[in-house]
C-alpha cells in the first residue's frame, strides 16, 4: 500500500497540535487505499508540545516524533522530517491549521492523475496580517525574483505534497543555510499550484517577529543570488571612473586658471560618501563570508534528542 508522510514542525504548538491531529486523522481516514504516517518535529519547544507528541504516539502507530535539544528554526524541523520521513509521498503542513489538511485529496490527485511531481499552495491574499508586513513582503518578492535565477514564488507557503524523488533530490543538498522555498524551486520538477485564501491559526501566536522575518529574507538573498557581490564591484568600477575624469579635469582646471584653494566641504562630502559605499560593499562581502564560514563548519543543522523509538 502507498504511503504519505505528513511532516509537522511545531515549536510550542501545545494548544494547536490536538486540533491538527483531529483535523488530519479526518482527512487520513477518508483516503481509503492510502497508509500515513504523521512526524511531528518538536523544534525544541518550552511548553508541553514533546509530551504530547509522546502521547499520541503512544495511543497512534501512524504517529512518530523526532526532538531536537534546542530550538533550530524550522528549517532545521524540515530537513529532519524529510529525513526522517519513509513514504511515497510526502508533505509539509504547519501545526496551526492554517495549511488545510483537506486540500490533500487535491495534491494527491495532481500527483497520481496529472502527472505533476509535486503540488504546492500559495495563498492569494494576505487577510489578517499588519500592512505593513504585506508591503515589505511584495518589495522582497519582487527583488529576490529580479537578483536571482531561481523563482521564488510570492505567496508560496511551504505546505506542499512531493513525491520520494524529489524528497531525495532535496536531500541531496546538504547546505548548512537552507532556505526551503528556493531549494524546493532549485531542485526543478513539474509543480502545480493551488490557490487559496490566507487562514488564520487555530491558537497560540506567530513565531515570528517582523525582524526575524527581515532576517530570513536576507539569509534567502545570500543564498540565492550572488548579484549583492556584483554590485559592489560595478559601484567601485563607477567610482573609478568617476574619480579618473576628475582627476583630468582638475589638473585641465589648474593649468588655466590656477589653484585657488576652495572646495574643503565637498571634499568632506565626497569622502562620507566614498566610505560609505566602501563600507555597503564590505558589508555585503561580509553576509557572503560569514554564510561561508558556517557551511565550511560543517555542523550538523539539527541535533535529534529523542524519537518515537526512545533517547538517541
Ligand atoms: N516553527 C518551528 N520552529 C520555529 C518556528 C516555527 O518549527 O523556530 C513551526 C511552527 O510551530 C509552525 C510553523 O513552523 O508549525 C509555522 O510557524 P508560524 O505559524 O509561527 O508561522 P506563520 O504561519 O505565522 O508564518
Ligand atoms: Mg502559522
Amino acid at each position: 500500500m502507498e504511503k504519505i508522510s505528513i511532516i509537522v514542525p511545531c515549536y510550542n504548538e501545545e494548544e494547536s497540535m490536538p486540533l491538527f491531529y483531529k483535523e488530519i486523522c479526518k482527512v487520513a481516514d477518508e483516503f481509503k487505499k492510502v497508509d500515513f504516517e504523521f512526524i511531528f518535529v518538536n523544534d525544541g519547544s518550552k511548553d508541553r508540545t514533546l509530551e504530547i507528541a509522546r502521547d499520541l504516539s503512544k495511543d497512534d502507530k501512524r504517529v512518530r516524533y523526532i526532538s531536537f535539544s534546542r530550538n533550530f528554526g524550522k528549517e532545521a524541523a524540515i530537513l529532519a522530517g524529510l529525513d526522517y520521513s519513509v513514504g511515497d509521498y510526502v508533505a509539509i503542513m504547519d501545526a496551526d491549521l492554517q495549511d488545510p489538511p483537506s486540500l490533500l485529496h487535491e495534491m494527491y490527485d495532481g500527483i497520481k492523475n496529472d502527472g505533476y511531481d509535486c503540488v504546492a499552495t500559495r495563498r492569494v491574499s494576505r487577510k489578517g496580517e499588519p500592512p505593513i508586513r504585506s508591503f515589505f513582503a511584495k518589495c522582497y518578492y519582487k527583488l529576490i525574483n529580479k537578483i536571482s535565477k531561481t523563482e521564488i514564488v510570492d505567496g508560496a507557503r511551504d505546505y506542499r505534497l512531493m513525491t520520494r524523488q524529489m524528497v531525495n533530490s532535496i536531500l541531496e543538498l546538504k547546505e548548512y543555510n537552507r532556505f526551503s522555498k528556493g531549494i524546493f524551486s532549485w531542485v526543478g520538477y513539474e509543480t502545480k499550484w493551488l490557490e487559496y485564501k490566507n487562514v488564520e491559526r487555530v491558537a497560540g501566536t506567530t513565531k515570528w517577529s517582523f525582524w526575524k522575518l527581515f532576517l530570513y529574507s536576507l539569509e534567502s538573498i545570500v543564498a540565492f543570488s550572488t548579484v549583492p557581490l556584483a554590485i559592489a564591484s560595478i559601484m567601485g568600477l563607477i567610482f573609478f571612473l568617476v574619480s579618473f575624469i576628475m582627476i583630468i579635469f582638475i589638473i585641465a582646471k589648474t593649468l588655466v586658471v590656477g589653484d585657488p584653494v576652495a572646495g574643503w566641504p565637498s571634499l568632506v562630502c565626497i569622502i562620507f560618501f566614498v566610505s560609505g559605499v566602501q563600507l555597503f560593499g564590505i558589508g555585503f562581502i561580509g553576509q557572503y563570508l560569514s554564510k561561508l564560514y558556517l557551511e565550511v563548519k560543517g555542523r550538523p543543522v539539527y541535533i535529534v534528542k529523542e524519537t518515537e523509538k526512545g533517547k538517541k
